[in-house]
C-alpha cells in the first residue's frame, strides 16, 4: 500500500484507545508504515533526570500508530476520506478528497 500521509496532514485514528479522535502528523515512517499524531496515543514514560531537565518523571509522548489506523481528514468536507491521486495539467501529482474533489497539497 503506498503511504499517501504527509506530515503536517490532519488525520482521524480508526483504531486504537484514541479512535475517531483527529491530530497533526508530526513524523511520518515510511519503511515502518508508522506515524506520530501530535496528542494521540499517548503512553506515558518515566523520564530520568539529564543534563537538560534537573527534574526526572513521568512524561507523556506520542507512540507511533500503524498507517492503515489512521485517515486522512479533508479540510472541505471535514470528515475522514478516502483519498486518490490526481495529476494536474502541469503533471503535477497531487492528492485529492475521493468524497468532494478537494486537492489536499499545496500547489
Ligand atoms: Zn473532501
Amino acid at each position: 500500500m503506498a503511504i499517501k500521509v504527509k506530515k503536517n496532514d490532519r488525520v482521524r485514528l480508526t483504531a486504537g484507545k484514541d479512535r475517531g479522535k483527529e491530530g497533526k502528523v508530526l513524523f511520518v515512517d515510511i519503511k515502518k508504515s508508522r506515524l506520530i499524531v501530535e496528542g494521540l496515543n499517548l503512553v506515558r514514560k518515566t523520564k530520568r533526570p539529564d543534563q537538560q531537565s534537573q527534574k526526572g518523571g513521568i512524561i507523556d509522548i506520542e507512540a507511533p500508530v500503524h498507517i492503515s489506523n489512521a485517515m486522512i481528514v479533508c479540510p472541505k468536507c471535514s470528515s475522514a476520506v478516502r483519498v486518490k491521486r490526481k495529476e494536474l495539467e502541469n503533471g503535477k501529482k497531487v492528492r485529492v478528497c475521493a468524497k468532494c474533489g478537494e486537492v489536499l497539497d499545496k500547489v
